[in-house]
């Protein structure tokens, strides 16, 4: 699949692009049906998403995507959507969070939809990228502690939480994750991932375990601040030495996490770079190039 000219791939996106990033599709159809649906956009089923009306072709594509990848997570994986949600709803909204990045990187969210300036008069923003949906969508109840871990069962969310965590928390936090480690290593750990726990009904140390032996990492700060607790990561520049090209960089949140850093010279020339992360109330002095 990796010789093919993605630029080519015009149908059956959904089945690629969850094939390329998590392994392939094992089945020879997937079917995505017209029916009645009181459940929302769509709804998941083995080979089969049933889809109802959406307002417009890029909502009818996104929901049928999100249906169909449902396949590689509930189904073939066999994760238990009650007991550990993140790890199918979750998992596969950051899929979904990908497919819409690589496909439309220039779209804004609700573009189309003529709500684009009102959301951004509310929110005092100047462009809504899709990766914003997600975030607002966390941010909303995390801004004021009302939000909840994602490792929860299905009935202990509030009805807005199992939304705004549930889905949006974990496409940003595996987002997050996924630029720590590359594409090419956040790929290889799904696909060993996929490969070892298929039909098996994988568990969160199983997860776990793989991403850890694949990267050789450290990942306590993922699996065990992001996903167990609502603690934040929160680094803040106490200041920049322009002689010696440094930032002096304090850790004021609860998470040890990586974070990145982004250097912009000559007003335009940008460069982004991961950083190891340190204790909490820690200070460090961070080269800058
Ligand atoms: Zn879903």
């Amino acid at each position: 699949m990796a010789n093919l000219n993605i630029a080519l791939i015009k149908k059956h996106d959904a089945t690629f692009y969850y094939s390329l990033w998590n392994g392939d599709y094992p089945y020879n159809h997937m079917t995505a049906v017209d029916g009645t649906i009181a459940a929302g956009g769509g709804m998941e089923y083995p080979n089969v998403t049933i889809i109802g009306e959406s307002m417009m072709p890029f909502a009818l594509e996104t929901v049928i995507m999100h249906e169909v990848g449902h396949n590689w997570f509930y189904g073939i994986l066999g994760t238990n959507e009650r007991d550990h949600a993140w790890m199918d709803e979750g998992i596969n909204s950051f899929n979904e969070l990908r497919y819409i990045l690589t496909k439309y990187p220039e779209r804004s969210l609700l573009e189309g939809e003529g709500l684009v300036d009102i959301m951004n008069r509310i929110l005092g923003t100047e462009e809504l990228t899709p990766k914003a949906q997600y975030e607002l969508g966390y941010f909303f109840n995390a801004y004021t502690n009302k939000d909840q871990p994602l490792e929860l069962t299905s009935e202990d969310y509030s009805e807005f939480n199992y939304w705004g965590m549930v889905y949006e928390k974990s496409a940003i936090v595996f987002y997050y994750l996924y630029s720590y480690l590359g594409e090419d290593l956040f790929d290889k750990c799904m696909k060993k991932y996929y490969e070892t726990w298929k039909y098996k009904h994988p568990q969160p140390k199983d997860l776990r375990d793989v991403f850890q032996d694949v990267t050789g990492k450290d990942l306590d700060w993922f699996f065990d601040n992001l996903i167990k607790t609502t603690d934040k990561i929160d680094y803040k520049i106490l200041g920049l030495n322009k002689s010696q090209n440094t930032v002096k960089i304090k850790n004021m949140g609860q998470v040890n996490s990586p974070f990145p850093i982004t250097v912009i010279k000559n007003s335009n020339e940008k460069s982004t770079f991961w950083v190891e992360g340190f204790s909490a109330d820690k200070e460090a002095l961070q080269p800058i190039g």
